[in-house]
Formats: structure tokens, sequence, C-alpha cells
């Protein structure tokens, strides 16, 4: 028996949320007095695979096979259950992204398992297997029990952080037997955005709402970005409005994500905005009105206009930044 972590990767490294899922499933494993094993598809550069074993993960299934650059749901869903199968996982723990969504209920089915998405942090109990989930968009927890034999989660990214444990590991091949016709996906062409943090993956990230005015005025808002490393983001009118693409509108209906520092400047912080940036760590809010709900949120807050605090915030992190 054992518990496996499918750790995703993209451009041969290993995503961010990897590494969480194997801390978590180290830890979790320990308390189960069970071995954690992480399966990697696709290319992944040799480098990274050592990463893995900074987070306790001392037993890694590699399968190189480009075809699942793809992120083919159902071609994944079934090499992790192979692999479920070899290693007799008794629990499977996948990221709480688009990709976990899409192939923890599959791989549910084909073992026979109970499923339980977006946990949050370590289970509740082990006997029975009690995991705590976030419910109404974010407002409450509730607990659920999982009791069949083989259980499937994903893992709300940020409910658990990293947890350096180096172990020592040993990366076996891993055949699939998967053949064409089980990848019914094809990538006909890829369009590389270069240079830009990917929002699910940043730790920080600068997000502009309705109060910026116009398309016209993020220009600032990307020299912060750039400054901190961060992804940018906006609340959904902004990508309605066309002022910002659609792929960066964070909420109920767009992106869930759980950085480690959010920035608000002029979001009024509606419950379907907070839905998909309250597992944030922490909270940073601009906003001209001091009653604005954003500021219950949030864990640190300015009261006042965006277009005079923004210039002088990007003043103070270029002087933090030249004094080394
Ligand atoms: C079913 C449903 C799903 C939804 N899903 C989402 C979602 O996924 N994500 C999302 O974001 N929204 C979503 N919404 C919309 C949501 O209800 C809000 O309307 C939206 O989040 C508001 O966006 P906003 O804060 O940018 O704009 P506003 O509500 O217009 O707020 C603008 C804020 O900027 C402040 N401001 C104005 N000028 C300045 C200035 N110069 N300096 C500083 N502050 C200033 C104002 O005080 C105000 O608080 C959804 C709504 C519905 C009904």
């Amino acid at each position: 028996m054992s518990v496996l972590i499918y750790t995703e990767n993209w451009d041969g490294k290993f995503k961010k949320v990897s590494f969480e899922l194997a801390s978590y499933a180290a830890t979790v494993a320990k308390a189960m007095q069970l071995p954690v094993i992480a399966l990697s598809l696709g290319p992944v550069d040799d480098s990274e695979l050592s990463k893995l074993s900074a987070y306790g993960v001392s037993h890694i299934m590699k399968n190189s096979d480009e075809r699942f650059n793809t992120l083919d749901n159902q071609a994944i869903a079934k090499a992790i259950a192979l692999a479920a199968e070899k290693v007799k996982a008794t629990l499977i723990v996948l990221a709480h992204n688009n990709l976990g969504k899409a192939v923890a209920p599959r791989l549910a089915v084909r073992q026979k398992a109970g499923m339980v998405s977006a946990v949050h942090g370590l289970p509740f109990s082990y006997d029975p297997f009690t995991v705590k989930k976030m419910v109404f968009t974010g407002k409450a927890f509730s607990h659920a029990v999982i009791h069949s034999g083989v259980k499937v989660i994903t893992l709300a990214s940020n409910s658990f952080g990293l947890v350096e444990n180096k172990v020592d590991f040993a990366p076996e091949a891993f055949e699939t037997g998967l053949g064409d016709a089980d990848f019914v996906t094809r990538i006909e062409q890829t369009n590389k955005i270069t240079g830009k943090v990917l929002l699910n993956d940043a730790d920080i990230v600068v997000s502009g709402g309705r109060g910026m005015k116009s398309g016209d005025n993020w220009g600032q808002l990307e020299e912060l970005a750039n400054l901190l490393g961060a992804g940018t983001a906006c609340s959904r009118p902004v990508s309605d409005e066309g002022w910002r693409p659609h792929s960066e509108h964070v909420g109920q209906t767009g992106k869930i994500i759980a950085p480690n520092l959010y920035f608000a400047f002029g979001i009024s912080g509606a419950i379907q905005h907070l839905g998909g940036v309250s597992s944030s760590k922490i909270i940073v809010a601009v906003n001209k009105d001091p009653d604005a709900p954003i500021f219950e949120a949030a864990d640190y807050g300015i009261a006042g206009d965006v277009f005079k605090v923004l210039p002088q915030f990007i003043e103070a992190v270029k002087e933090v930044k030249s004094n080394g």
C-alpha cells in the first residue's frame, strides 16, 4: 500500500504545486505509515527529479512520453490508474487546479474510489479518513469522510505549504503501455507567452479592478508586477470590458488562485471575486472607499486613490530593491 501523488510539469520543470503535493503527501504518508510515491508524466529534466526528494519523496515513477504534453485528461487518468494499481495506492493526491479537477473524477471512477476535491490542509482524522474542504466560496469549511478503500483527493493550493525534508531518491521508469488511440487530444499549435509569470503558479499577484478606470491605466500595474516578479490578474468586469484578457479574470467564474501575496487595486471585494482569491496568504488592498468590502478580507489596506498610491508604491519597491 502507498500514497501516490501526480506531479505536474511544464516546459520540463515541475510546477510549484508539485512540491506542495510532495510536502503534503510525505507528511500524510508518515502518519499512515506508508511510502510516498510520485508519478511524473511527460518529459522532465533529470535535475528536476531530485527537487522532489527535497520535499520528502524518495520514490519517483517517471514516464517521458511527449504525448502527455497534450494534457489529455483521459490519457493522464488512465496512466495514473495504472500506476496506482502497480503501487497499490490507497490514497491518490492531485492538485486542485484545472487538470486535477478534470482528472480526479475520472480516476475515482476507474479506481472505485471515494473522492473529495479542494481539500484544505492535513486530514482531520485518518480513521475514519476525514478531510476538511472549503465550501460556499471560501466562507466555511466542511468535514468530508471517505470510507472507500482507495481514496482520491485534490489539494487546494497553498493550503499546506512547502515542508523541506531531504531524502534519498530512486527514479524508476514507468511504462504505461498506452497507444495512440488512448490519446484523443492533439495540440495543433502552441503559442507560448514568454517572460510572463503563470497566474496559477505565481507567488505574488498584482490585480486590478474597475477602479483602474481603463485598460490604458494598466502600465503601472504591469510595472509593479515586473518589479516583484508577479503575475497579473483582474476582476471580472475588467475582462468583460476587454481591458484585460479573460485568462486573467479571477473569482468564482474565473481562475481560483492562492498566491502568498495578492494585491487588489481598485477592487471592491465582491463575494464572487473573493471566492477566487480568499485562499491567498496575505491580501493587500488599495481602495478609495474605506467601507469597501475588500478591506474585510484584506490583511493590509490603504484607503486612498489608486492613482496616487500606486506611483508611490512603485517608487518604494524600487528603492528597497536598489538597496539590495
Ligand atoms: C454569477 C456571478 C459571477 C461572478 N463572478 C465573478 C468573478 O469570478 N470575479 C469577479 O471579479 N467578479 C465576478 N462577478 C462580479 C462581481 O459581483 C462584482 O461585480 C465584481 O467583482 C466587481 O468588480 P470590481 O471590484 O472591479 O468593480 P466595482 O464593484 O465597480 O468596484 C470598483 C472599486 O474601485 C474603487 N475605486 C474607484 N476608483 C478608485 C480609485 N481612483 N482609487 C482607488 N479605488 C477606486 C471603488 O471604491 C470600488 O470599490 C460575478 C457576478 C455574478 C453575478
